[in-house]
């Protein structure tokens, strides 16, 4: 037995079999989505574009929700409950008094957390009779999950992915094609929408806004078919609960709490994983913690404005309330283009309005936070996805400014994905040969 303890996980029967929905706990309620003044009402298309059981949850009133056995067996062969490692390793480089946790989602068999809000859809559309998933993907990480969730489930899948990003990760798309997949870039010729693009510009970059316009799209069009989204929405963040709360049952048994709990955000649904678990604590136990939500200057969402948008570039969704930067914005590329996303999810948005999560955006060449990448990876050995770069980053900061104050401040951040499709991203940035 190791004498200083670098990782805790749970037994299977301690997995969470119930989430965690903040709804209920909230300050304030949620403000509902709305229709925009003119046009179709987008409200009453919902049960058309969502799953009925996710379209339920979305606006369920109910603290905790069963996790149907069937699907805790699928996460069990996912690879949950994943542990919580103490970076002995990264505190000693840095000399910090802080102690510093970060959760393992980077064992994710696709690469990313969203394998558990994947696993989810393709489970209750199953169920619901549906043949088939269509879905958008940015980084890809998101399209590479559901095509796993529907392998698993017996459902095809059908991927519209971001031109600027499809034609530089070729590892990733056959990934998908190796789960089942059929994977376009988007703007693509298999939409009414994405010809309009696609005509005009056959090399037209692409963005996230316009491949949900596409999956939409081809979702409505095939009643056998159903739309599945990866983010932002009230369902995901509690699909994604899972994370947080394996990470409270674990700092039970490291007999520690955090004062600081950090993640990425680009929509949304990691960080609200890994973090509303928390933020319940603060809400009706008195606990204080503070937390961080890392983006980047080119998608610094969190600083728009608190407000009515689409989430959606073709207008198709309702109007969310949420921080946005204008759902038509242009953004810089990235290599953590998981991040490259114009608004927040409503549930972190109202959170931020109330003043529980701060925030942070890192430059767009991407050297400071992969450079931080490569310290975690040299000291702790694991390559995080880009995005999760920008968690590490952040808690690195946080612990050198308890260097200096001499705090001892206990930091837990979330390693939302591994890295291993996306070392041409390195590469280019940090100039590897
Ligand atoms: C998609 C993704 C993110 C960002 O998306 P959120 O909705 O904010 O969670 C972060 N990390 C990884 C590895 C991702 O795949």
């Amino acid at each position: 037995m190791p004498t200083k303890q670098r990782q805790v996980n749970l037994d299977v029967k301690e997995m969470p079999t119930q989430w965690y929905n903040i709804l209920p706990d909230l300050p304030e309620p949620l403000p509902p989505p709305q229709d925009p003044q003119e046009g179709e009402s987008r409200i009453k298309k919902l049960p058309e574009i969502l799953i009925g059981e996710c379209l339920k949850q979305e606006f369920s009133n109910e603290r905790w929700i069963d996790i149907p056995e069937e699907l805790q067996e699928i996460y069990h062969q996912a690879g949950r409950p994943r542990p919580l490692f103490r970076a002995l390793n990264l505190e000693k480089k840095l000399d910090t008094p802080a102690r510093l946790y970060y959760k393992a989602e980077f064992y994710s068999p696709t690469g990313s957390h969203k394998v558990n809000t994947a696993l989810a859809q393709a489970y209750y559309a199953k169920k619901e009779g549906y043949k088939r998933l269509t879905t958008e993907t940015g980084a890809g990480q998101w399209g590479t999950a559901l095509s796993y969730g529907a392998a698993l489930a017996g459902l095809e899948c059908t991927v519209f992915w971001v031109r600027a990003v499809y034609s530089w990760k070729q590892d990733r798309r056959s990934l998908m094609e190796l789960y089942g997949a059929e994977v376009f870039a988007s703007p693509s010729d298999e939409t009414e929408f994405g010809k309009t693009l696609y005509e005009k510009n056959p090399d037209h970059p692409g963005s996230l806004g316009i491949a949900i316009s596409e999956g939409m799209e081809d979702a409505k069009k095939d009643s056998e078919a159903i739309y599945c989204l990866g983010s932002v929405l009230n369902h995901v963040l509690m699909h994604q609960s899972i994370i947080g709360l394996e990470t409270k049952k674990e700092f039970e048994k490291f007999d520690d709490y955090p004062d600081l709990v950090i993640s990425c955000l680009g929509g949304g649904s990691n960080f609200g994983g890994f973090a509303l678990p928390f933020v319940h604590d603060v809400l009706k136990e008195g606990k204080k913690i503070k937390f961080i939500a890392a983006q980047s200057e080119v998608a610094p969402n969190l600083q728009g404005t608190y407000r009515y948008d689409f989430a959606d570039y073709a207008e198709q969704t309702p109007l969310l309330k949420m921080y946005t930067l204008g759902h038509q914005v242009d953004m810089g590329p990235i290599r953590g283009d998981g991040l490259r996303y114009h608004g927040c999810s409503p549930i972190i948005s109202l959170l931020r309005d109330k003043g529980y999560i701060d925030t942070v955006a890192y430059p767009q060449d991407e050297k400071y936070v992969f450079e931080k990448a490569k310290l975690f990876i040299q000291t702790e050995g694991y390559l995080p996805a880009p995005e999760s770069a920008y968690s590490i980053a952040c808690a690195i900061d946080e612990a050198i400014k308890c260097k200096e104050s001499g705090e001892k401040k206990v930091i837990g951040f979330n390693v939302s994905g591994h890295g291993f499709l996306d070392i041409v991203g390195y590469r280019a940035v940090l100039g590897l040969k």
